[in-house]
């Protein structure tokens, strides 16, 4: 059995019961950083475990023995540094070769955001990142039709200029709504609300620290 748990996305408060039962019992657990993993046991009380580094990059042989060691029987987590292992985050390489899977669900960054955004959460599009170079613009360009909410991940470094180039794909529609969460469920969180009009003040003007959620309402 592979037990897939989700980890808080900053407040260990959100840790789940289940979660805290399920890495107290299991023989071993895969995760993105040792380090990381490692701290939130700690964190959360929860003797030493042997931990297996399994991350974006990690060879189909590595793999392979961990699903051997599932086939002996074993019971195996899943987690990745934080939120639900998959989303934008290393997971798909294992889970797709595993048959006997348990979700732990939990927290995950984008469902943070959708619930306090305000914005028609019924039907939405998650992203992920956005490309960096290919892709980029006809991704933007394909905003402007688009009648769902869409939500996209985006790192500090590249925050203000993904707000912009939102802004110039969506120039006709200056009254489309745009909302940005940022460092949701720690300390310095803030959710910002603007439009496509004012969203070029609010890049240059958002706090540039942390990690955000970009969510765009619906074209209606
Ligand atoms: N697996 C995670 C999940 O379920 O949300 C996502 C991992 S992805 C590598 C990390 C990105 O998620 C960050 O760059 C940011 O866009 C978003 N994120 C994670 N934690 C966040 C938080 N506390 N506040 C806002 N965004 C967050």
């Amino acid at each position: 059995m592979l037990s897939i748990v989700s980890t808080p996305i900053g407040n260990l408060g959100d840790i789940t019961l289940r979660a805290i039962e399920t890495l107290k019992s299991c023989d071993a657990i895969v995760c993105e950083d040792t380090r990381v993993t490692g701290s939130l046991l700690k964190a959360l009380d929860i003797e030493k475990k042997e931990l297996i580094s399994c991350h974006g990059y990690t060879d189909n042989k590595k793999i392979d023995r961990i699903v051997e060691r599932l086939e002996k029987g074993e019971h195996l987590v899943l987690v990745s540094d934080a939120g639900t292992p998959g989303i934008s985050d290393p997971g798909y390489k294992l889970v797709s070769r595993v048959s006997e899977l348990e979700s732990i669900p939990g927290p995950s960054a984008f469902l943070a955001a959708l619930s306090v955004s305000g914005l028609p959460i019924n039907q939405f599009v998650y992203i992920g990142f956005p490309p960096l170079k290919k892709g980029r613009q006809t991704l933007f360009q394909s905003f402007v039709k688009e009648d769902r909410t869409i939500v996209l991940y985006e790192s500090v470094h590249r925050i203000e200029k993904t707000l912009n180039e939102i802004a110039d794909a969506l120039a006709d529609q200056p009254d489309r709504s745009v909302v940005i969460g940022r460092e949701l469920t720690k300390m310095h969180e803030e959710v910002v609300h603007s439009t496509v009009a004012t969203l070029k003040e609010a890049a240059s003007s958002i706090t540039k620290k942390g990690e955000f959620v970009v969510m765009i309402g619906p074209n209606r």
